[in-house]
């Protein structure tokens, strides 16, 4: 699936329309002081090994995420292109 670097787009920030800069979506880092992390970080202490448990289930692809960042207040959102698929997103240069 390609994709150009720049589109038009909804920004919710600036309630209307915009030209958006396209990236690739990447996860951000987890806060290590959070209190999630924390809580999780207690709950896997000791001899226990996970303290959820784990999905048996596989799905077979990912959702191709892309991040759009807008070029007037330089928000940024994230969209989901389309359904589960093997096929990577490439920005056009
Ligand atoms: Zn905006």
């Amino acid at each position: 699936m390609k994709i150009e670097n720049q589109i038009m787009a909804y920004c919710p920030y600036c309630n209307k329309h915009t030209l958006h800069k396209v990236t690739n979506y990447g996860k951000g880092t987890a806060r290590g002081q959070s209190i999630g992390t924390r809580r999780h970080n207690r709950a896997i202490k000791g001899y226990t090994g996970s303290a959820e448990l784990r999905l048996i289930v596989k799905k077979l692809a990912k959702k191709q995420k892309i991040m759009l960042k807008c070029t007037v207040c330089g928000k940024s959102v994230e969209r989901v292109m389309g359904d589960r698929s093997k096929k990577k997103i490439e920005i056009k240069r």
